[in-house]
């Protein structure tokens, strides 16, 4: 082994959030962030020292460096972001979980979630923090929470309860994570047949839309809704098979069926599911949830009420995306920008970033095209609509080329 920069799944994850979280401090977007780090990084099982995080990442950042021999404009710009993540991973403090305030969040969030599910509490939940998760999930280095039923109990004698894993805790993430897992608890334990493992998309998703709503309910912050929809479509794009983006499958089930019929038809789908989780008829469900067409959500939005959770999860099927340019044009755009009058001639613009003659009449030609900009006489102009976009980050170059 020559090089031992590895992170351990967790740790990525912690990385992956610092991205999202502070989005605007760079130039590109995070999703192509994530996919260039994570193209240069390993898995390992042992945790690093915190301190040690942001120097694997400035290591990755010199590998990625080496490897661009083509456009060297766009890795300029990662290389500049990536040093402003280990500049931003090394100012913070070690991301140990804070394990009491995990425990109050869980026991607060059960009233919440057992009205929002229309359900009771059948008996009082264990959470055990554990340096390992009881056998055979401590093979498992990719969870940070688990829920053991009583499946689990009578299969391989591990006790009922919520499991948190303390070395893989950090803000937020955890939050979520905890009341997804006494969704779990809750539902397991109004379940008719509390021995069988169930239908996933079901568990899963209403876990995870259970989660949201509750944390929502107790601390009234979209923001941070917003931030984990965010991670969840980071890891949709650049992993497809992962398990989180499994579960984004589930999630857009579950809200398709709140598009159509409010809160509601979620806290029917709990009610009759619990009856009978064993049925056949809850895969034939999610397919043909699946299969519905844009339509269910244009019939639902004229009809819901305009709370602030509610016009939130309106917003859930729409894609929270940046417009992605290349790095020249990036380049252009930000020049223009940075003027008062918003109008440089032609020329000069070429002289001052000296690109190519070529590459550059191209990156202006797909500019125009796309409105971005206007050409007038021997001037680039640039539109308000463009400079406000620049300014509020959402255009963002990326990388084109073949690799
Ligand atoms: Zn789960």
């Amino acid at each position: 082994m020559k090089t031992k920069k590895q992170l351990q799944y967790p740790e990525y994850k912690y990385v992956l959030a610092n991205i999202v979280e502070n989005s605007n401090e760079f130039t590109l977007p995070s999703w192509l962030i994530v996919k260039e780090l994570w193209s240069k990084t390993k898995f390992s099982d042992q945790p690093t020292r915190n301190k040690e995080i942001s120097t694997k990442i400035i290591a990755c950042s010199k590998k990625l460096i080496q490897s661009s021999k083509k456009d060297l404009i766009y890795y300029q710009f990662l290389q500049k972001d990536l040093k402003k993540l280990a500049q931003i991973l090394k100012s913070k403090y070690p991301y140990t979980g804070n394990t009491r305030s995990l425990v109050k969040i869980g026991e607060k969030c059960l009233p919440v979630l057992a009205k929002e599910m229309g359900l009771n509490i059948k008996r009082k939940v264990n959470v055990f923090f554990v340096a390992e998760f009881p056998k055979p999930y401590n093979r498992i280095k990719t969870w940070d929470l688990m829920f053991a039923d009583r499946n689990d109990e009578r299969k391989y004698g591990i006790k009922e309860g919520i499991y948190v894993h303390k070395e893989r805790q950090f803000p937020l993430f955890c939050e979520f994570l905890i009341i997804h897992e006494y969704v779990h608890f809750i539902v397991r334990s109004n379940s008719k047949r509390e021995l069988s493992s169930g239908h996933k998309w079901i568990e899963e998703g209403l876990a995870d839309w259970y989660s949201f709503i509750a944390h929502f309910r107790l601390f009234r912050s979209i923001d941070n809704l917003v931030f984990f929809k965010k991670v969840y479509q980071i890891y949709e794009k650049n992993f497809p098979r992962s398990p989180l983006a499994e579960y984004s499958q589930y999630d857009r089930a579950i809200k398709r069926l709140y598009l159509w019929g409010g809160h509601e038809a979620v806290k029917k789908l709990v009610s009759k599911y619990l009856q009978n989780p064993n049925s056949s008829r809850w895969s034939r469900l999610y397919r043909n949830i699946l299969q519905e067409k844009s339509d269910i959500i244009s019939v639902a939005n004229t009809k819901r009420p305009g709370d602030r959770l509610n016009s939130y999860l309106l917003t859930l099927h729409e894609k929270v995306d940046t417009l992605n340019i290349s790095a020249v044009e990036y380049l252009i755009l930000n020049e223009l920008n940075m003027k008062v009058q918003k109008c440089m001639p032609y020329k000069k613009i070429r002289y001052l970033l000296s690109i190519k003659e070529k590459v550059f009449d191209d990156a202006i030609s797909r500019l125009e095209g796309c409105g971005l900009i206007l050409k007038k006489e021997n001037n680039v102009i640039l539109n308000d609509t463009s400079s406000s976009l620049l300014d509020a980050g959402a255009i963002k170059p990326v990388y084109y080329g073949t690799k």
